[in-house]
């Protein structure tokens, strides 16, 4: 053997590891965890941080939670995994008839994959073959400035905030930006995007509804979100609400689009959707959508699958998730700490290195009176006291937001704001 077993996680994940989003020359060191439990993620040394951003929006009933961990350890021992071409299985069935439930009454199919890339992926391409079947030719996708969806093609392509992306762009699908709606430019947007309209080659347009996460937790009003659904609608513009991040209960409501009069066609959903423990999506649409794919015509299929597609004890923990989301300690849970950020934000109120606040449901975000990069010097210092202090916050540019599990304790999210007003005597 060449590396010591006794040597940490650490310092052997260096020798073959390569990690997402990092430049490993300059951050060449990860942190260890070995073990999760509610809120709490203990790092190998046996120092615990609060999960305040539920390990990106994943583990919102707290991690290792024990009644999703019963029930898929017992779905292990019945059914682990099959292909989904050809078969089905209950678990599935059972998380399409409780999901069909919740997400907006004109959603009927679900397409299952993997992550919130696949999701939005499919999202796409189910917009531009809808389209393409119906013998339209519709090529253009509609996004917002900003947004963010992913980091296959598809989903790179659509996202505004390919700062890094300068390889691959020559490649990208075709993709036109629109900015996001405020109280201010409203009436412009509109007017733009009327005209832009007119030629009819738009296939799609796919937004994060309420909040936008990978652009810093930016946030918009549900009435001017509506009106720019309301207008592509009435130019046969198909609606495609990345739910990645906003569902499953964050914006304090199941899903970010029951906040809006136009419900979506299409809805991606992953992240929460299976709870932290295991990766999977569900992209689902309505009859319509489903209706220009079926056809005596084999090539009006959608021809796209993954082999992990549905799988069984990802299914059994979306069912168990999505029986917590609906029980009455979580929703209890969700209103309590949408009530505390109230409080927290009330005590904020005019700090002198605070330039802005706002909040979405359990979505709470705060913008810093200084100029920062998103990766850079500042954003490692802050970070680095939040960790120093049992807090895994991740700032983004000059932006500190939370987005903890509903199940956190009053004493770890006063433990939070604490250092928060900790850090802002820092900067
Ligand atoms: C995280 C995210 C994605 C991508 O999901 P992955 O599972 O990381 O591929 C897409 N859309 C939104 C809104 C997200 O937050």
């Amino acid at each position: 053997m060449t590396v010591l077993e006794s040597e940490s996680i650490s310092k052997r994940d260096q020798k073959h590891i390569w990690h997402p989003l990092t430049q490993h020359k300059l951050h060449p060191k990860m942190l260890g965890i070995k073990r999760a439990k509610g809120a709490l993620l203990y790092d190998e040394n046996g120092k615990d941080y609060i999960d305040g951003i539920s390990s990106w929006y994943t583990s919102v009933y707290g991690h290792c939670n024990d009644y999703i961990l019963e029930k898929v350890q017992a779905q292990m021992q019945q059914l682990d995994q099959v292909v989904f071409s050809g078969f089905t299985h209950e678990p599935a069935v059972k998380l399409s008839e409780a999901l069909i439930k919740v997400l907006p009454n004109n959603h009927q199919k679900l397409f299952f994959s993997d992550n919130g890339s696949t999701a939005t992926e499919i999202g796409i391409k189910m917009a531009l073959q809808y389209h393409f079947n119906k013998g339209e030719k519709r090529p253009v996708l509609l996004a917002f400035e900003e947004g963010f969806h992913g980091d296959t093609f598809g989903a790179m392509s659509v996202s505004g905030l390919s700062v890094y992306n300068g390889p691959f762009e020559d490649f990208f699908i075709q993709v036109e930006r629109i900015p996001v709606p405020t109280k201010e430019n409203i009436g412009e947007v509109l007017k733009q995007l009327e005209g832009r309209l007119q030629k009819n080659d738009i296939a799609g347009f796919i937004y994060e509804p309420l909040v936008q996460g990978a652009a810093a937790m930016k946030m918009h009003a549900p009435e001017d979100l509506n009106q720019v659904l309301e207008l592509i609608k009435k130019h046969g513009v198909l609606a495609i609400a990345d739910e990645v991040m906003t569902g499953f209960g964050k914006t304090g409501k199941n899903f970010a689009s029951e906040y809006l009069q136009t419900p979506p066609d299409i809805i991606c959903m992953s992240k929460a959707l299976t709870a932290g423990l295991l990766p999977m999506a569900v992209t689902s649409c309505t009859q319509e959508v489903y209706d220009a794919f079926y056809s005596d015509d084999i090539a009006k299929g959608l021809f796209h699958g993954h082999t992990y597609t549905a799988n069984p004890l990802a299914c059994t923990a979306a069912l168990a998730g999505l029986q917590l989301l609906q029980s009455e300690e979580i929703q209890e849970n969700i209103q309590r700490i949408i009530r505390s950020h109230q409080e927290f934000d009330e005590k904020l109120n005019n700090h002198p290195k605070v330039a802005s606040t706002r909040q979405c449901g359990i979505i709470y975000a705060l913008d810093l009176n200084v100029k920062m990069e998103r990766y850079g010097n500042l954003r490692d210092r802050l970070f680095k006291h939040f960790m120093d202090n049992g807090v895994f916050l991740r700032p983004l540019g000059n932006t500190i937001y939370i987005s903890a599990p509903y199940i956190i304790s009053e004493t770890q999210l006063q433990k939070i704001y604490d250092t928060i007003i900790e850090v802002l005597d820092i900067v």
